[in-house]
């Protein structure tokens, strides 16, 4: 069995505590364990980022963003590898693992333009001999704490901009599937960051509560669930820290009758079942508008779902790998359970679902539910699982009506050939991001990303240009320089231009 540790100070280091098993999840075997961090191992990774700061701070953006460029090129040499590390914890595909990291390498493309990025604004002559500018600063030791589902983009979401803005940065990754994060960590090192600029620390609540806590900590991204996003805003924000912690997810798919059905089908399977339903933009309800159209997408979407072909991520050519852990898998199924017990209508049962050669790997075939209702289970919570729920409106407004009631509001699309519907919905509808005819709205680098309602707690959204709003200060700087004779005789008035 072999320990993964911590990557502090450009250094593998171990502490000798608990640690917990990271699976194969195509296998069900393990035979590797991770080292949960304690509070004096995260100290010292702190301790380094503080120390690191401000030689950091004073390095030209250009200089930061040239490490960028370089980090980019290795990403890509390294790509197979970091597929394959990625599908033997998680089980993703290949493909899906390959999918995510070039959406991880966007953002460090974003990043590379940190002299741009970092401009400022200035202005001449706001006074009598008076130039002002704002000035993006840097914040310090920033911290970023993320979810097992997409184990390269969303750390790639946060640290290349957070270091690129002059700050130094602490991950710490999700235990269930460390060995891509820490890879990806040691490439940027390798790409010439100074050693304390990056540091990775895995461990659990205890590793995560040393961040909280500790005061030279001055910013906190977090990605996960929405309970620990709550804790994690709720306990910083209440220490003065600033919080940005992106939640949970049940996304609907809007079906109008006059949609494209055949697109809409293809499009469905990819956002519910890609990854297995893993995925906080995943698809997890079709809202169908009139019987017509969810009678049609039933026939068509059925065969699909019975066709899918799963397996162990790391085969290549197949759609779908397992859930990531038993837990993840008996969790699932338990959903199933209860939408059975619930009333809806099990159209396709992904439970017993064996794959010849992998039967103790933890797989659950596509599911898909017809005659949900707002109130099951099935319907109210995330289940991040291959689970497609597909709920009956009379109209568009009822539909949008059931969106907007739903506690979280990541993602959502709208399938439709009527623009007046389409335009209706992007502007009415409350979630905060949207697709028209496009099932997984996820923004490129240079928008942002976050949801609304209890998606996303704090202000700001992760990447692109809240991204740089997040991990920057802003000041304001007012300069006079007087000619040298001139004198200015003392001003009472409060001073303006009138
Ligand atoms: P999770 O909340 O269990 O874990 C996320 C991180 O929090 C991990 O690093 C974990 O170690 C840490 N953590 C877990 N319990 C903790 C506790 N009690 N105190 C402090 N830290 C704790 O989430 P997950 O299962 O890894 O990921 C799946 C979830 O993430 C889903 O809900 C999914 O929707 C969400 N997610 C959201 C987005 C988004 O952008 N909104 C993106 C990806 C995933």
């Amino acid at each position: 069995m072999s320990t993964i540790g911590h990557l502090i100070n450009g250094e593998h280091v171990t502490c000798g505590g608990r640690t917990a098993p990271v699976y194969n999840p195509s296998t069900g075997e393990s035979n590797l364990q991770v080292e949960l961090a304690d509070r004096a191992t995260m100290q010292k990774a702190i301790d380094v980022a503080k120390a690191a700061f401000p030689a950091w701070r004073n390095t030209p953006p250009a200089k930061r963003a040239q490490i960028m460029f370089r980090f980019k090129q290795l990403l890509e040499q390294n790509e197979q590898k970091i597929a394959e590390l990625i599908s033997a914890e998680h089980g993703k595909t290949i493909e899906d693992a390959v999918g995510e990291l070039k959406r991880g390498i966007e953002n460090v493309e974003f990043a590379c333009a940190a002299p741009e990025i970092l401009k400022g604004e200035y202005s001449r002559n706001v006074g009598p001999n008076i130039d002002a500018w704002t000035d993006l600063q840097p914040i310090g030791v920033v911290a970023g704490i993320t979810p097992f589902n997409f184990p390269a983009m969303v750390p790639l979401w946060m640290y290349p901009l957070a270091i690129v803005c002059g700050n130094c940065f602490i991950l710490k990754p999700s235990e269930r599937d460390p060995s891509s994060t820490l890879f990806i960590a040691e490439l940027l090192l390798e790409a010439g960051l100074p050693k304390g600029v990056i540091s990775v620390v895995n461990g659990d609540k205890d590793a995560v509560d040393a961040l909280i806590e500790a005061p030279e900590v001055k910013a906190l991204s977090f990605v996960g669930s929405t309970p620990i996003a709550e804790y994690i805003y709720s306990e910083g924000t209440k220490r003065g820290k600033r919080v940005q912690a992106l939640g949970g997810a049940k996304n609907h798919a809007v079906l109008m009758p006059d949609a494209d059905l055949d697109n809409a089908v293809s499009a469905l399977m990819g956002a519910a079942y890609g990854s297995c339903g893993e995925r906080c933009m995943a698809i997890s309800v079709a809202v169908c508008v009139g019987d017509q159209i969810a009678d049609a997408l039933v026939e068509k979407i059925v065969p699909q779902i019975q066709a899918l072909k799963i397996g162990a991520g790391t085969s290549c050519g197949l759609d779908m790998g397992p859930l990531v852990t038993a837990q993840a898998r008996d969790k699932v199924k338990g959903y199933i359970d209860a939408g059975v017990e619930q009333g809806a209508k099990l159209v396709v049962d992904g439970r017993g679902l064996v794959v010849p050669g992998n039967e103790n790997g933890f797989f659950v075939g596509g599911t898909l539910f017809d005659n949900v209702t707002p109130e099951m289970t099935i319907y109210t919570d995330e289940i991040f699982g291959p689970v497609l729920c597909i709920v009956r409106v009379g109209s568009l407004e009822e539909a949008m009506q059931l969106i907007n009631d739903h506690e979280y509001g990541n993602g959502t699309c709208i399938f439709t050939r009527d623009g007046e519907a389409a335009r209706l919905f992007c502007d009415q509808i409350e979630v905060g991001m949207v697709g028209v005819n496009v099932p997984l709205p996820v923004p490129v680098s240079y928008h942002s990303f976050g949801g609304w309602k209890r998606s996303l707690f704090g202000d700001l959204h992760a990447y692109g240009p809240d991204g740089v709003r997040f991990y920057t200060r802003k000041k304001a700087i007012t300069q006079r320089w007087p000619a040298r004779k001139s004198h200015e005789a003392a001003q009472f008035a409060f001073p303006s231009n009138g």
